[in-house]
């Protein structure tokens, strides 16, 4: 694969991600730059800075939405990842990771063992 099919937008997105995506656009446009579009002294550096900000609102909104399905992976007691052992849940934690494309928020089930005296996060 050349760099340039890597960098680019894969074309197998789904045609329904590609209109919202295509409307989002559209908003942080208007919102940036206001209903009349960018001035005419516009540079491109501004402009990829504006998308990237864009994508980590994407990418954090994201993580977070998957992450928040993903904890129904773990209503039950889960295994304690050192001894094994059935451990309950203490309760939601909040935590705040740093990704790749900046601090993203997030509310996991944290469990504990009493045996091995520590708490763990089977989803991370
Ligand atoms: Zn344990």
């Amino acid at each position: 694969m050349s760099k340039a099919a890597a960098n680019s937008v894969a074309p197998t997105v789904d045609r329904q991600i590609q209109t919202k995506l295509a409307e989002l656009a559209e908003l942080i446009s208007i919102q940036e730059y206001g209903p009349d579009g960018p001035p005419k002294d516009l540079k491109f550096r501004e402009i990829e800075r504006a998308g990237y900000q864009a994508a980590q609102l994407v990418a954090a909104k994201f993580e977070t939405t998957v992450s928040q399905q993903h904890q129904q992976h773990f209503d039950g007691p889960q295994p304690c990842p050192q001894c094994g052992g059935e451990c309950e849940a203490e309760g939601l934690a909040e935590r705040q990771l740093l990704t790749r494309l900046g601090p993203v928020g997030l509310s996991e089930i944290k469990f504990h063992c009493n045996a091995c005296r520590r708490s763990f996060f089977p989803s991370a």
